[in-house]
């Protein structure tokens, strides 16, 4: 049970924060900020948060959703990173076994493409061996007859062969949560819907943020010896806060995902192909959908709604159906699909693709530390190098003797025990409770472990009362998880809107009801909720075209 993270209680946890002067504030709720907060946590420096919307919601609910090898680094001759990353994958498949699984990724390998034969079986060999790949997932080099075999759709013409290697999938957005879950578990107090609005200085120096509740519209003023801006492509909107917007900034480059039915892009693995313009995209199933990305673009409209046009809908779809010439795909199949935005560093004359994803601190005149660039997969190391940072630069001033980072050791919230014998004996007693299996296996996917909470809150809730699975799950999400809004829960806590519409749009109206009575929404708050659940799925039918720059 997570203490400290209930819907019921954010506002004592705001009120909390208000209370005191903290070690560490930290800007922003996705996988980078809840990261340093379990790090700062751990070591024993007392933390805060504040994330403006949900927890999650920005870039790291929209990403590719792979914890990457670093294949791409070894293409750029960038052997320490690839080691660091396949170390890195390794501690979290270890810490969170529940939501980084391993899942084979073959990449075709034709005639003229990226990767030739021999290139690619001697990369992939070097690559199993720098980042340390398990010995069951080393790579395995297939010739023509079998990647058909395995692939029947690929296209045939010009194909030589494929290699056939591991990475690993995860859910971002539940991934953050859990994280997030973890570090309040040790100490950290965090809140969503409370966005920095301005900084406070003493001596030219920042002692704190002034912050807004959008829920209740109060603005309270925090403080603490350092602040971390950690909100990934909005940091330069803070930096500019601080007036410190000089030298390096940022790039932003967006990313399109789209889904569509697994039947329509009925394939057995996950894929990694070439396009027509020389790059490269993946196609990943997932249950009963497959979804397809990513483009890469420039961007220079809204942060905070990065659209899927036509022009992102229509490229991925010819790229599909260039390289699988009988799915014919089209603007139909689309079921969902979601866009993101890189938060790059800036190099003059590079264009996106060329861009490093390396992470970078800037720390301004005035003390405030930001970070920025990287990726999912690093989340941790970065995490570590900004708690180093931190703890060097108040240990004299703190009066406590403080632990060294030991995050590459904690299990994540719901990883605890998640073994394949676990995993059975979950779903014996989901069953046992006459819970539907594929509802059971749903929820090992998105909690893990912690699965056995809401069978607790099962139990509670009368035998008869309709929608008793949902209600138990509801309880959950907004007891141990801070689920303020309808539309969280549809879209980041489940994951519904991105994978499963059709369900998502069945359960809305009971999701509705549920949530109105469990968190005692007048008719007001139950009209906004409804409108901003029928904005979604009005957002996920539409594909507008190119958005004009700002
Ligand atoms: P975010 O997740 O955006 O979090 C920043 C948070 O700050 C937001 O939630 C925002 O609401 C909050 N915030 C902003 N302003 C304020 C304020 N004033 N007050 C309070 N809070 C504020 N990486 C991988 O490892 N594997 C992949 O497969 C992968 N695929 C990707 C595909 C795409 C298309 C994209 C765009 C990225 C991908 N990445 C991938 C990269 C990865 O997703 C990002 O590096 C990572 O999610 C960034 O996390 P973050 O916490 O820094 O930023």
């Amino acid at each position: 049970m997570v203490h400290g993270f209930s819907a019921y209680g954010r506002l004592n946890i705001l009120n909390k924060l208000a209370s005191q002067e903290w070690d560490i504030l930290v800007i922003g709720g996705g996988i980078t900020g809840a990261g340093i907060a379990l790090d700062a946590s751990l070591r024993g420096l007392h933390v805060g948060l504040v994330e403006k919307a949900d927890f999650g919601s920005g870039t790291s609910s929209r990403s590719t959703k792979l914890i990457h090898g670093g294949l791409r680094y070894l293409k750029r001759g960038e052997l320490k990173l690839v080691q660091e990353v396949g170390r890195e994958r390794a501690i979290l498949h270890a810490n969170a076994p529940h939501l980084v699984i391993p899942v084979p990724m073959l990449l075709p390998i034709y005639k003229g493409g990226s990767y030739g034969y021999w290139v690619s079986s001697m990369g992939l060999y070097i690559y199993d061996w720098l980042a340390g790949v398990k010995r069951k997932e080393h790579r395995k080099m297939l010739n023509q007859r079998e990647v058909i075999k395995r692939e029947p759709l690929l296209k045939k013409d010009g194909l030589k062969g494929g290699g056939l290697y591991y990475e690993y999938r995860t859910d971002d957005a539940r991934l953050t949560l859990d994280i997030m879950k973890t570090a309040v578990q040790y100490g950290t107090k965090a809140v969503n819907y409370v966005e920095v609005t301005q900084f406070l200085y003493r001596a030219e120096q920042v002692i704190g943020i002034r912050v807004k509740d959008w829920l209740t519209g109060h603005v309270t003023d925090l403080y603490a010896r350092k602040i971390v801006n950690a909100a990934g492509p909005w940091v330069d909107g803070i930096r500019k806060l601080d007036d410190s917007l000089r030298g390096k900034r940022l790039k932003l480059t967006k990313g399109v995902h789209l889904v569509v039915d697994h039947s329509k892009l009925p394939i057995q693995q996950s894929i990694y192909f070439d396009t027509p313009d020389g790059r490269m995209v993946f196609v990943i199933p997932r249950g009963k959908i497959t979804y397809i990305g990513t483009t890469d673009t420039s961007y220079n409209s809204l942060v905070d709604q990065p659209r899927t046009t036509k022009q992102d809908r229509d490229y991925l779809i010819h790229a599909v159906n260039a390289m699988f010439p009988e799915v014919n795909l089209s603007p139909h199949d689309i079921q969902s699909h979601w866009a993101g935005l890189r938060p790059l560093i800036y190099i003059e004359g590079k264009n996106p693709s060329e861009l490093s994803r390396k992470d970078e601190i800037f720390i301004s005149n005035s003390g405030l530390i930001t970070i920025a660039g990287g990726k999912l997969t690093g989340f941790r190391k970065m995490a570590e190098k900004i708690v180093d940072l931190v703890v060097n630069q108040i240990q004299s001033s703190v009066g406590r003797s403080l632990a060294s980072c030991s995050t590459d050791k904690i299990v994540i919230s719901g990883g605890e025990r998640m073994n394949k014998n676990w995993k059975e004996g979950l779903i014996q007693r989901g069953q046992n409770r006459g819970i539907n299996e594929l509802t059971v296996r749903e929820w090992i996917e998105l909690y893990g472990t912690n699965i056995l909470e809401i069978y607790e809150r099962y139990d509670r809730i009368p035998k008869h009362t309709s929608e008793r699975s949902l209600l138990a799950q509801l309880q959950y999400s907004i007891e141990e998880e801070m689920t303020m809004n309808a539309v969280d829960f549809l879209k980041l806590r489940t994951g519904w809107t991105y994978f499963h519409l059709s369900q998502a749009e069945t359960k809305a109206e009971c999701v509705l009801q549920l949530m109105a009575d469990l968190l005692k929404w007048n008719t007001d708050e139950k009209h906004s909720q409804k409108k901003a659940v029928e904005q979604l799925f009005k957002q996920i039918h539409e594909f507008p075209d190119e958005v004009e720059s700002l």
